[in-house]
């Protein structure tokens, strides 16, 4: 794989080239087969940049290359050999050239969707800037997915009135399958990436909770995760993250979907929380999958019966008419337990299945302890003392729950 990044104003658009080994179909970190749709993808800054760091543009190379590299990268500068390695030693790919000198930075920052994980984060790191990807479509692949709503999501980040940076990027459309989408999942933070120098990042903050770094998140069933490749500290991101000189931090990693959701409703960002694509400036689309997923989670919290036109014969409601196990699956026995009159809800059959109780699921309103040992020093106490007043800390039983999660 050979990839090069050319600057032309505030656009920075990174060509690549397939060698003879590499292929168009790959797999991502978090097991996802994908193929390959164009080899070209831009990335628009909010100001055009003196120069970026090759170690940041490497970084974010990666991001996009990584599923169908197979043997060796070459870089169009010549990175640290600290990427280098990180690259070697998690991948098992030749990296280079290899020259540069590393990078730092001290602040962090936030990266932003909008939703409920990411929100939570933003509102315990109050004076974070935020960096929001949104998604442009690209000049050589047709956009059918017209309807995702990414200017909508753009102009509420902006109305949260905090320091913010948008990225605009058409880097999702470099997938053809399984739809466009980022490449890694770590490909969100691209223009964060491009951005760190500028900004002074020595970090960058994503909302990922516990279900997706400790419990097993997209890539693993019911199975506790602490050596998660995507989200761990020490795993293959984090340290590749880390040897360019932007570290992956998670606040809400040891917390649950119904923790950020509180935090994130509870915070001044309330009004522009918004996890649904489809919505527009009116509001969230209400009839998605996801919409019916964290309505269930937020009836709970509010302990009201759940708000949704979606009955359990709709398409999106059909995997939970099926058996456990399911993704997530902590949040719907939490909302199983919490919601009054469920049995009349597309969730009855779940409910049945799964039995949960208030009880059995008290475990998921506080907060699992090792997840803050792995934010980095600068930034630790900050969020652990945020999780100490506003969360509450697991108590050993609890641990043992995540501990445990799936094991029979
Ligand atoms: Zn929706």
């Amino acid at each position: 794989m050979r990839v090069a990044w050319t600057a032309d104003g505030e656009s920075w658009r990174l060509d690549f080239r397939l060698d003879p080994e590499d292929s168009l179909t790959g797999t991502v970190t978090d097991g996802a087969r994908v193929l390959l749709a164009t080899n070209s993808c831009a990335v628009r800054l909010p100001r055009p940049l003196a120069d970026v760091h090759p170690d940041l543009l490497a970084l974010a190379a990666w991001t996009v290359v990584a599923p169908y590299t197979r043997r060796r990268i070459a870089f169009d500068r010549p990175v640290s050999p600290g990427v280098a390695a990180a690259i070697e030693l998690g991948w098992g790919i030749e990296a280079g050239p290899v020259g540069g000198t590393p990078r730092d930075g001290s602040r962090l920052a936030v990266s932003y969707s909008g939703g409920a994980d990411s929100a939570a984060v933003a509102a315990i790191l109050r004076d974070a800037p935020l960096v929001h990807f949104q998604r442009v479509s690209h000049p050589r692949v047709p956009n059918r997915w017209a309807h995702y709503r990414s200017d909508v999501l753009a102009r509420l980040a902006v109305a949260t009135g905090r320091e913010l940076a948008v990225v605009r990027s058409d880097l999702e459309f470099t997938l053809a399958e399984p739809r466009p989408g980022y490449p890694e999942h770590h490909a969100v933070a691209a223009g964060a990436a491009l951005l760190a120098d500028e900004l002074d990042l020595g970090g960058i903050a994503f909302g990922y909770e516990m279900g997706s770094r400790w419990l097993g998140g997209g890539r693993y069933l019911l199975r506790y995760t602490p050596d998660n490749p995507m989200w761990s500290a020490t795993g293959k991101w984090g340290t590749l993250f880390a040897a360019a000189g932007l570290r992956l931090v998670l606040p809400v990693g040891g917390v649950s979907e119904a923790t950020t959701m509180r935090i994130a409703l509870g915070s001044e960002l309330r009004e522009q929380v918004r996890w649904c694509l489809r919505g527009d400036d009116g509001g969230a689309c209400g009839t998605c999958g996801k919409c019916l997923y964290k309505e269930l989670i937020r009836a709970a919290i509010e302990r009201r019966p759940l708000d949704t036109p979606i009955t359990a014969d709709r398409p999106v409601a059909a995997k939970w008419q099926k058996p456990p196990p399911y993704g997530g699956q902590e949040m719907i026995e939490y909302g199983c337990a919490r919601v009054p009159g469920i049995e009349s809800t597309p969730f009855a059959t779940a409910a049945r299945h799964l039995g949960a109780t208030v009880e059995s699921t008290s475990w998921l309103d506080r907060c699992y302890p090792p997840a803050l040992e792995e934010i980095p020093d600068p930034w630790r106490k900050q969020v652990e003392d945020f999780m100490a007043e506003e969360v509450g800390l697991m108590s050993e039983d609890e641990v043992r729950r995540v501990e445990s999660w799936g094991a029979r």
